[in-house]
């Protein structure tokens, strides 16, 4: 707030109602605004307020009760709303623990608790018997015993500062922070390196008493609390059922044995409290952690290995659980067979009020809108499906083994998918495809922030302005009219469909002034957390519901379906320059440190009393021909232009009666303008994420890599594959270019 006041604000803008609304003809545009300003009128914050109370009342992880209660209850209040719904489950891989132990043998004994804490003031803290334990789900079973080493955040460099400060930790366990990656990157990088058994924590640094008040007098993470979470290989393998990859886990389905399934961990994997782990962070010796690696826990870091020895057993139940993803449609009119897709998960991993259902509650608030507009006769063009998945938390299942479920259909009907995952006050986060950028951008213009009362849309530039490095990054925000979209990682629900089968996909969501971090995955995150640390009067989460359904409004009625590819070419041309840069940044960085070997820098700054090693020599990357890629994105830049041009010549022309089967034509055609941008073969050794542009990263999981077979080459110091990786993606651009000129001619023969 401190840097938003130091902005003189300008009055909000907002775009001519004179002008027509982007994929829509004068006429139909001036429906369209009437029809958004009736949808925008109905969400209210004390619906908000009861559906949370409802469904965050007790535990509903996957195969609890509670879980399908919900799921009932979700079905229940679509019906009566008016929707065409139904349950529509699946029989997936859930373990859950049958043992955990975790204990210090030496130098001191020491069992750990395992258990988060009933605190008296929050009322739904004491449900214990319903409470999943503390546990990271798909770990592997294991009994192992060993000296323990702290590894940071556990990722490769981490490893590699290890080894040059010549900390051994092959057969040990290591003790590594929560954040910075995925969880399941940390026990799989472990396991690379020899580790027998990975312990995880969260530091009060990064969301606990360092940062905010603890709960729950404050937002941020006690001592006691603990982040359950997947730590399921996915980006390596698929998200979904680890039994049935490719393919729906249906009743029936063939499954694959269990020690075939890729993505579980190949070590014990368990997650523990502040408060435990400093236990055993004390009693390590040897060197002392490098600066950027300690914490705020009021002991000095040492790194081991030992003195501490711990022992960590942990077995599970490996059985099948029963997931309830909600289906609801308002079938469409003369384009019913398009599919617009808007989802959000309703398990959580405990009573999860934040972590999903502020989000859940937006999507049936929006639905009951929907629901009522439809009642009172409105008919929508396209078909419009609302989601509420199952199994998000383990490891995406419900939305997963859905889209995998029903590929095929939705390759062919699918516009575009929707999605949120919780809510907080503050700024609008955007990410997702970037044909998508300009509608969103445009949504954004219309809703107006409840507590600041300015656009979303402005509040957003001004805190990508405020939040700018340097002076070229605040030019191009300014300069640019769209905000730009983060590339879509993971995480969330939106996975396969942007990566399996090039649906393109939004995911959005307000934060930056609450933040769930302190109660993230833990017994805290519940109605007493939210409704005093969260979006308290739930406004924000009103303008989420109204963003969120003026976005699916205006996908679903548009004449020609609005995606805008300036945007897309721009980002194209911005990658393909990173990837430049990235070459030639890995190239400058290998050469200084081949010239401080021959210098002996590393031998003369090692400390003999505390040595430190070399890095590893690596010889200097070779230059790569990115050309196929620079031209592929000038022509796709071209060709952008071209079809906008089009379109806003035919833009009178759309709502022509006698034109309907030529926009039909266009419109069947700009569905697969995403689909374009995937192979069928998927990225190298990973064939399930199809999509070129995006992808999780390999060894960061949530961060998207974009260009993600030329970057990870790139990275990995596989340059050969990176320059395969060059030519199959201008190859795809190329296709997208040929597919928009396309659309451009039928747009042009709509002009007489
Ligand atoms: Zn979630």
């Amino acid at each position: 707030m401190g840097l938003l006041a130091a902005f003189v604000l300008t009055p909000r803008i907002m775009a001519a109602d004179s002008e027509p609304l982007y994929g829509f003809s004068p006429g139909g545009s001036e429906a369209q605004r009437k029809l958004e300003a009736s949808f925008r009128a109905l969400p209210e914050p004390d619906h908000l307020r009861q559906y949370m109370q409802r469904l965050s009342a007790r535990p509903h992880h996957v195969g609890s009760a509670y879980d399908k209660e919900n799921a009932e209850w979700i079905l229940a209040q679509m019906k009566a709303w008016g929707w065409q719904a139904s349950i529509e489950s699946f029989e997936v891989l859930f373990p859950t623990p049958k043992t955990r132990v975790l204990e210090m043998t030496e130098p001191v004994r020491f069992t750990a608790l395992l258990q988060e804490a009933v605190l008296p003031a929050d009322p739904t803290s004491g449900q214990v018997s319903e409470q999943l334990p503390t546990y990271n789900a798909y770990s592997t079973d294991g009994d192992v015993t060993a000296p323990l080493v702290y590894v940071n955040y556990g990722l490769p460099d981490d490893y590699k500062e290890l080894d040059r400060l010549g900390v051994w930790v092959k057969g040990a366990i290591v003790l590594a922070k929560y954040g910075k990656s995925w969880r399941g990157i940390k026990p799989k990088v472990g396991a690379e390196h020899g580790v027998i058994g990975c312990i995880l924590y969260s530091d009060p640094k990064d969301d606990g008493y360092s940062t905010d008040d603890v709960f729950p007098d404050g937002p941020m993470r006690n001592t006691n609390g603990v982040q359950r979470g997947s730590v399921m290989d996915f980006p390596s393998t698929s998200p979904g059922d680890p039994l049935t990859p490719g393919y729906g886990a249906v009743a029936g389905a063939k499954r694959i044995p269990l020690k075939e399934a890729a993505g579980i961990t190949k070590i014990p994997v368990l997650p523990i409290s502040s408060g435990e782990a400093q236990i055993l962070l004390a009693q390590l010796k040897g060197p002392v952690a490098p600066e950027a690696w300690r914490g705020t826990l009021p002991i000095t870091y040492h790194l081991g290995p030992g003195p501490a020895k711990v022992h960590l057993k942990l077995e599970f139940n490996w059985d099948l659980k029963p997931l309830y993803n909600v289906i609801a449609r308002i079938p469409g009119g003369s384009a019913g067979n398009q599919w617009v897709i808007r989802g959000n998960h309703h398990d959580g991993w405990v009573n999860g009020a934040a972590d999903p259902i502020s989000g859940q509650v937006c999507l049936l608030e929006e639905a009951r809108a929907l629901g009522h507009l439809a009642q009172q006769g409105w008919k929508p063009r396209r078909t419009i499906i609302y989601c509420a998945w199952d199994g998000e938390e383990p490891c995406l299942l419900g939305s997963t083994e859905w889209v995998e479920t029903h590929a095929e259909e939705l390759r062919q009907h699918a516009v575009a998918y929707v999605n949120t995952d919780g809510n907080g006050r503050g700024y609008l986060g955007m990410s997702g495809s970037h044909i998508l950028e300009h509608l969103v951008n445009a949504v954004g213009h219309d809703i107006e922030d409840p507590e600041v009362k300015m656009s979303v849309w402005k509040r957003c530039q001004a805190s990508k302005i405020a939040g700018a490095t340097n002076a070229a990054e605040r030019r191009d925000i300014r300069a640019h009219p769209d905000l730009p979209l983060s590339a879509p990682g993971s995480g969330s629900d939106y996975t396969s469909f942007v990566d399996f089968l090039g649906v393109p996909s939004l995911d959005l969501g307000f934060g930056g002034e609450s933040s769930d971090a302190g109660v993230y995955h833990s017994i805290y995150d519940d109605f007493f957390w939210y409704s005093h640390f969260g979006d308290t009067s739930f406004v924000y989460g009103r303008a989420l519901a109204q963003t969120v359904g003026t976005t699916v409004l205006r996908l679903a009625e548009a004449e020609v379906v609005p995606f805008e590819f300036n945007d897309l070419a721009d980002v194209v041309h911005q990658y393909a320059e990173d990837l430049q840069g990235l070459l030639k940044h890995k190239q400058e960085e290998i050469e200084e440190r081949n010239r401080q070997f021959e210098e002996g820098v590393f031998e003369a700054t090692s400390d003999p009393q505390h040595p430190k090693g070399p890095p590893e020599a690596e010889a200097t990357p070779p230059e790569l021909n990115f050309a196929p890629l620079q031209n592929a994105a000038k022509a796709l830049a071209a060709s952008a232009k071209g079809y906008q041009k089009a379109l806003a010549k035919a833009q009178p022309r759309l709502s022509d009666p006698t034109q309907t089967a030529a926009v039909e034509e266009l419109n069947q055609m700009l569905l697969q303008a995403e689909r374009s941008l995937t192979d069928p073969s998927g990225l190298p050794r990973r064939p399930w994420f199809k999509h070129l542009l995006y992808a999780p990263g390999v060894y960061s999981g949530y961060g998207a890599k974009t260009m993600p077979g030329v970057r990870e080459g790139i990275e990995f110091g596989r340059y050969d594959e990176a320059e395969k990786e060059i030519v199959r993606v201008a190859k795809a651009l190329d296709g997208e270019t040929a597919l928009l000129n396309s659309a451009a001619k039928i747009l042009d023969g709509l002009n007489p």
